[in-house]
């Protein structure tokens, strides 16, 4: 049997450990000596005598100190009593409180030595006892794991199976790091840190474990990214559309603005991908406002220049309407047929549209979820656009892209999508970043109101109205219940039609109002024959009403930070200077600092950044399907910089000889082996 095979090995090889306790181990899906080794603990009791100075409360805590006064003693009934005294340990002078522990009054005697583990309460300087020994205890210096376990497995056991099978097995752990990787940051041998990851001696001998077995997990993780987006590249048979350079110059050249630098560059970064032949991957993240529809519109036109048919997929109705106004706007002129499908073009009009599409007579097709339906066809689809992504699961926007013959693809999302993320959840795509604003744009001045300021702000409002500019208010979305929510929106807008007295006309928009009914609201609004806009946050995303100059966001301490930038995002996109108003009274501190960043920043990334520490990845995307890996020890947000690390030498290991053939990456190279990446089975 080879060194590597041994942990291979069911658990019962280990000696100490029998039929029944094998079960009961399978039972929590350890099956191998090597699933034992990696059951890796959750937290640790921390038995070390520690400098109060260092621990914070409510912390658990053993000290060791001399009995300072006599110890108090209070009945409060026949069995439960609490008894006090002093303690002094080191240069602190606490209280120890010990419950329903009666005896001990005649035990203590002033100036003896003794060990306590308890709570630490900071506040009163006391701790909560929970065990006492009378003197010195030093020799107990140590941390233990504690595990999850199941069934008849305890946590006492658990350890002692691992104890064996590292006294039994540990030298035969094999390392999957080659030495090369293993000096360059001075990791701990695989051996070293799983012993160390299990009975650390210090705090400093735990954090060198987890950094060396995050590095690890990381590593494997970014390997099988790097090697889906190399593969991808050598093997998908993609479009390599052919198109006049100077016909799509010539149309940029008469579009209504100069496109950015930032707009240059990701135009080129995409078209090169359309012409080469594998399929494009892409995403483009540009804060919102950025101008990434014109982005779309150009790669559009390129394919239908190629012979091709494109799409574009957005989240909503209201969204896809624009889209396709806008997108029409420029792309009429060029002889481009533009044509809309949602769910509300029905019947005739949809039969027509359909059968357009399917004989190629439209060029360009933007709409929503209706996209992807059975009965929609293309006769040649060459590029599919994604707007917000990431509201979309991975499944429709699979379904959207075979719909076609390996069409291009390009994801874009206004959410600007911390590094962190990027990484992982995106990791094997190719990312284009818009980081600058068309020029002129002026800054949304972000303020943060009590409730009780309201009628200063809807007095504001009305100033703004009176100058010819509108305001967007937006009620919380109230997630239990789409019912309160809808109701929410229309107190608002009865109080505020009571409060203007009929002088202006207040628009009402929700989601259960038809798609008529909101093309309706949001079409006035455009219009401005109603000058405010209450609304919940269906106007999210995307909506361009370039007029309006307010956004009042109710509750504001009920969205995460990506949203209210989203929503701050509405105003601004006109010439004249835009306000967003949060009127909020939050009661937690991350309320509070979530505030407080809003009037601070209007730079997405900064935003996005603290919104993923604030909420942590799970909740950052708001939705499942985001794509999240799940790690075992990892975590993306606080090992950051190990991620960092991780990624780019995967990418560098992927492209290298080295990583091909030499031995000492054998064991990482057969990591990727077993996942399948490597014969394309995981191509998608
Ligand atoms: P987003 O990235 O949020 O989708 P849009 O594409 O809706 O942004 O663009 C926002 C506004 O900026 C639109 O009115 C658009 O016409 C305008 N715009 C886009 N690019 C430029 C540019 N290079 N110069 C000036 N205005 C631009
Ligand atoms: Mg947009």
């Amino acid at each position: 049997m080879s060194v590597s095979n041994v942990l291979a090995q069911p658990v019962s090889e280990i000696k100490g450990i029998g039929k029944e306790t094998e079960e009961a181990l399978n039972e929590m899906g350890i099956e191998t000596i090597e699933d034992l080794l990696h059951h890796f603990p959750f937290r640790y009791e921390d038995y070390r005598l520690r400098d109060l100075a260092e621990v914070k409360h409510d912390e658990k805590v053993t000290v060791e100190g001399k009995v300072h006064s006599e110890p108090s003693l209070t009945y409060y009934s026949r069995k439960k009593s609490r008894l006090t005294f002093r303690l002094l340990v080191g240069r602190y002078l606490i209280t120890a409180i010990c419950f329903n522990r009666p005896y001990l009054k005649n035990q203590l005697s002033i100036n003896e030595t003794v060990t306590i583990t308890g709570k630490w309460d900071q506040h009163r300087q006391a701790i909560t006892v929970q065990e006492l020994k009378k003197g010195s205890f030093t020799e107990k210096q140590e941390i233990e794991p504690v595990y999850s376990t199941r069934g008849s497995v305890t946590v006492k056991g658990m350890r002692r199976f691992i104890a064996l099978a590292l006294q039994q097995f540990g030298h035969t752990i094999v390392d999957p790091l080659p030495p090369a990787i293993r000096q360059k940051y001075r990791l701990l041998s695989k051996a070293e840190a799983l012993r160390a990851i299990h009975f650390p001696r210090t705090h400093e001998d735990l954090k060198q474990a987890r950094r060396r077995l995050v590095y690890e997990e990381f590593l494997f993780f970014q390997l099988k990214i790097q090697a889906l987006r190399k593969f991808h590249r050598e093997h998908s048979a993609g479009i390599a559309h052919t198109f006049s350079d100077e016909q799509l110059q010539l149309f940029i050249e008469q579009l209504p603005f100069p496109l950015t630098g930032a707009q240059k560059r990701v135009v080129a970064e995409i078209l090169e991908d359309m012409k080469s032949p594998y399929r494009m991957n892409r995403l483009l993240q540009g804060d919102v406002g950025s101008g990434k529809t014109v982005v779309a519109c150009i790669a559009l036109y390129a394919t239908v220049l190629s012979g091709y048919q494109g799409a574009l997929m957005v989240p909503t109705e209201i969204l896809a309407e624009q889209h396709a106004e806008s997108i029409r706007r420029l792309l009429e002129p060029m002889n481009v047929s533009v044509q809309l499908l949602t769910s509300s073009v029905k019947g005739k009009r949809r039969k027509e549209v359909l059968e357009k599409l399917a004989s190629g007579e439209i060029d360009i097709i933007i709409g929503t979820h209706a996209l992807i339906q059975e009965e929609v066809n293309f006769h040649k689809l060459g590029l599919v656009i994604t707007d917000e992504q990431h509201r979309f699961g991975v499944e429709q926007r699979r379904i959207l892209r075979e719909k076609g013959q390996s069409p291009d693809v390009l994801f874009m999302t206004a959410t600007p999508i911390p590094r962190t993320l990027a990484i992982t959840a995106f990791g094997e795509m190719d990312v284009s970043i818009i980081d600058e604003m068309p020029a002129g744009r002026k800054k949304v001045e972000t303020y943060w109101v009590k409730h009780d300021m309201l009628e200063r702000v809807l007095a504001f409002i009305e100033k703004e109205i009176r100058k010819g500019r509108q305001a967007y208010v937006i009620c919380p979305l109230i997630e239990e219940s789409e019912k309160l929510d809808v109701q929410n929106a229309i107190d608002v807008h009865s109080m505020l039609t009571h409060y203007y007295r009929g002088k202006y006309r207040i628009g009402l928009m929700h989601g259960r109002l038809s798609s008529e009914e909101k093309e309706q609201v949001m079409k006035a609004f455009s219009n401005n024959e109603v000058q405010i806009l209450v609304s919940t946050t269906v106007v999210e995303v995307g909506v361009n009403v370039p007029n309006a100059t307010v956004m009042l966001i109710y509750d504001a301490e009920r969205f995460g930070l990506a949203q209210l930038h989203q929503l701050r995002g509405r105003v601004g996109r006109g010439s004249e200077q835009s306000y967003c108003i949060l009127l909020a009274d939050p009661k937690s501190e991350t309320g509070k600092e979530r505030m407080r960043i809003m009037t601070e920043t209007n730079d997405g990334f900064v935003l996005s950044e603290k919104d993923l520490e604030l909420r942590g990845p799970g909740d950052f995307f708001g939705t499942k399907q985001s794509g999240l890996p799940e790690f075992k020890l990892g975590d993306m947000v606080h090992d950051y910089r190990i991620l960092e690390a991780a990624r780019n030498d995967a990418a560098k290991l992927i492209q290298s000889n080295v990583f091909w053939s030499d031995e000492s990456y054998k064991l990482l190279r057969q990591s990727l082996e077993q996942s399948g990446i490597l014969s394309g089975e995981k191509l998608d």
